[in-house]
């Protein structure tokens, strides 16, 4: 296993990001263009490592599909070297106890597989089960300050979400966890919804006030974001696996009908696609043009005054049709779940590889090699 990092990506410079070497708590680079970012994924895919990952606290939803999933699918085909973490020590940022915590690991790597992962091209991994990466936490935390931390909006709308009694020390120090995810393995592209910005701003951050200080370790990443980066749930809420509102990929084709046909709409009867207005109705037709890879105007200009009813009958339509090979992908993975254990085995011991030898450069970056 290399433990090489990409060529580009391990240096920070990724195009408009490049680091100046001045930074510091004031200084700040944009992030690419989303336009940028996908040309040059383009043309020079070698130059980039992926990470993204997920919490596994239920089944992956249309929201993880349409706004990451496909993306890091897409990533992985055009031979982007892909890491995806399976999160299971941030279960732990919005509750007490992880409940059926292997069972939800298992579903997600059986995701993963479901929609196109391939375990020779990626490397699907556990948090909990990379050491070196978790020590990354203790130098980043000094490089960021307590308000920083309390004032980001992603972290504010995971504790108003959060069914814990109090906030723990690690749901405000969610962002720094994801920093040492993102750069433990020196990720310079992070697919991701929308919800994940605030969090992605400050794995730049930290890269940035821990080169200036240390020298050059770490690239800057980006987010890619999809499409469809904020889908809605059926109460007219972000789509989440906590929130009783998703629409879940396993999911029959039976009860996909039966979760659309409770999904929040309204009262004006003629569908059209107006996402800032109709945001429940918009959120719908869009669910039917991505699964039919069609313009969601066109979408809501053919069902016309059909009113929620036929909206309902065209997205339920689209969204089990769409899934049909996945889910039955799903179930012949299913079948052998020592498969799933072994997935996971192989990409434990390569991301460990990675976060040992970028735990090494650290050390030394940090004078602590002794
Ligand atoms: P939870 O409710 O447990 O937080 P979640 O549904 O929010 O679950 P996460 O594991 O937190 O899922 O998120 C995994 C990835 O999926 C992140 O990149 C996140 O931005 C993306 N994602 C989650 N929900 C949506 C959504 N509704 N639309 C687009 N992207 C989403
Ligand atoms: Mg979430």
């Amino acid at each position: 296993m290399s433990t090489s990092t990409p060529s580009t990506g391990a240096t920070g410079t990724t195009g408009e990001t490049t680091i100046t070497g001045q930074a510091g708590p004031a200084t700040t680079t944009s992030p690419t263009s989303t336009a940028e970012l996908e040309d040059r994924l383009r043309r020079e895919p070698g130059s980039f490592r992926v990470l993204t990952g997920d919490r596994p606290t239920g089944a992956l939803h249309l929201g993880h599909y349409f706004g990451t999933l496909r993306n890091r699918v897409r990533l992985q085909d055009l031979g982007v070297d892909t890491y995806i973490l399976v999160a299971d020590y941030q279960v732990l940022t919005d509750r007490d106890i992880a409940d059926h915590l292997a069972e939800h690991v298992e579903d997600l790597v059986l995701d993963y597989l479901a929609c196109g992962i391939d375990p020779e091209r990626s490397t699907v991994f556990a948090h909990s089960a990379v050491p070196a990466l978790n020590q990354l936490m203790l130098p980043f935390l000094s490089l960021v300050s307590f308000s920083e931390l309390g004032r980001n909006p992603t972290v504010k709308d995971e504790i108003a979400h959060s069914r814990q009694s109090a906030v723990s020390g690690l749901m405000f120090t969610y962002p720094v966890h994801q920093a040492c995810d993102i750069l433990f393995c020196k990720a310079n592209v992070v697919p991701v919804g929308q919800d994940q910005l605030p969090h992605l701003e400050v794995s730049r951050t930290v890269a940035r006030r821990f080169n200036s200080r240390y020298g050059q370790v770490f690239p800057e990443p980006d987010a890619l974001l999809s499409a469809a980066p904020l889908l809605l749930g059926t109460d007219g809420t972000k789509m989440s696996k906590s929130r009783g509102n998703a629409i879940s990929l396993s999911a029959t084709a039976d009860e996909t009908a039966r979760l659309i046909k409770g999904a929040k709409t309204d009262a004006t009867r003629q569908i059209t696609y107006d996402p800032e207005h109709r945001p429940e109705v918009s959120s719908l037709v869009l669910l039917a043009a991505l699964c039919q890879d069609r313009d969601p105007h066109e979408v809501a200009r053919e069902i016309g005054d059909g009113g929620g009813a036929a909206l309902k009958r065209t997205v339920t339509e689209a969204v089990n049709e769409h899934l049909a090979p996945l889910r039955a992908r799903r179930e012949e993975f299913a079948a052998d779940r020592s498969y799933v254990r072994k997935v996971l085995r192989t990409g434990n011991e390569r991301a460990n590889a990675v976060a040992e030898a970028t735990l090494d450069e650290v050390r030394a970056a940090m004078d602590m090699r002794y």
